[in-house]
């Protein structure tokens, strides 16, 4: 379970501070895939960041089953995110100097993970293993941060736009693969878009504006990807 409480962060802003996290709780159990949307600047990358440890907040506390982050020391943090968790970014930051398959398999290596071969297929890179990063298109640069980000088996997966690079055929593949893995994995997603059609699959949307989450609804039967 993930449980977040009162949660502020702000920035000096000329003479006042703004608040991109303006006292925000939330509770996600296990298992769950949640949607954030908002408007531009209403938080949601800030909160996104400060939940996943990468940021620290102002104040209020951040608990993950066992796990208060704000009470890790850096080097506990820093196994935490290595061992429980994910990230995919809009940006794809693979290692330019290693080839697809190097590049997802850098994830796996941390967990011995075996299923490296059905990941690349299930993301749609099978063929394309020895290419290197500026051998590939954007969309399938794409893939291969999911494929990297997925190949780690994490508890808790983070997902900034992680579909805004590619099509709206490929988004649906690879929402399809997430969902089928996150079945069989029973990993914790938590994904900010600005795609409403997402949250049809979601079990749980939450809305930002402003640094608040103004809106939170639970799905208890989500749709298929569609
Ligand atoms: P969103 O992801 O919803 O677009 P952000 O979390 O990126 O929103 O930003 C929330 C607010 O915090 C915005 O007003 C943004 O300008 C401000 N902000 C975010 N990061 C910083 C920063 N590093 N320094 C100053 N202001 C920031
Ligand atoms: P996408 O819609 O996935 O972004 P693109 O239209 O950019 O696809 O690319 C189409 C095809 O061209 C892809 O199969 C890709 O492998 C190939 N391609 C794109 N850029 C490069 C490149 N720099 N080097 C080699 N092949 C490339």
């Amino acid at each position: 379970m993930l449980k977040v409480e009162n949660l502020i962060k702000s920035y000096q802003d000329g003479n006042e501070l703004l608040y991109a996290l303006n006292s925000v709780s939330l509770t996600v159990e296990h298992g769950e895939f949640v949607v954030i949307l908002g408007p531009s600047g209403s938080g949601k990358s800030t909160f996104l960041n400060v939940i996943s440890g990468l940021e620290s907040p102002d104040s209020g506390s951040i608990l993950y089953d066992d796990y208060e982050i704000g009470k890790l020391q850096q080097k506990e943090l820093t196994l935490f995110r290595r061992d429980k968790t994910a990230f995919i970014f809009q940006a794809y930051y693979l290692l330019p100097f290693l080839n697809v398959e190097a590049n997802i398999k850098m994830g796996a290596d941390l967990k011995g993970n075996q299923h490296i071969r059905e990941i690349i297929d299930g993301v749609g890179l099978g063929g394309l293993e020895q290419r290197l990063p500026h051998e590939l298109s954007g969309g399938q640069q794409q893939r291969a941060s999911i494929a990297r980000a997925l190949a780690k088996k994490p508890d808790f997966l983070f997902c900034d736009e992680p579909t805004g690079a590619l099509d709206e055929e490929t988004s649906k593949q690879i929402l399809t693969y997430l969902k089928k893995l996150q079945k069989q994995l029973k990993f914790t997603i938590i994904m900010v878009t600005h795609n409403s059609s997402i949250a049809q699959i979601a079990t749980k949307v939450i809305k930002m504006s402003s640094g608040r989450i103004v809106e939170v609804t639970n799905n208890a039967h989500p749709c298929d990807v569609s």
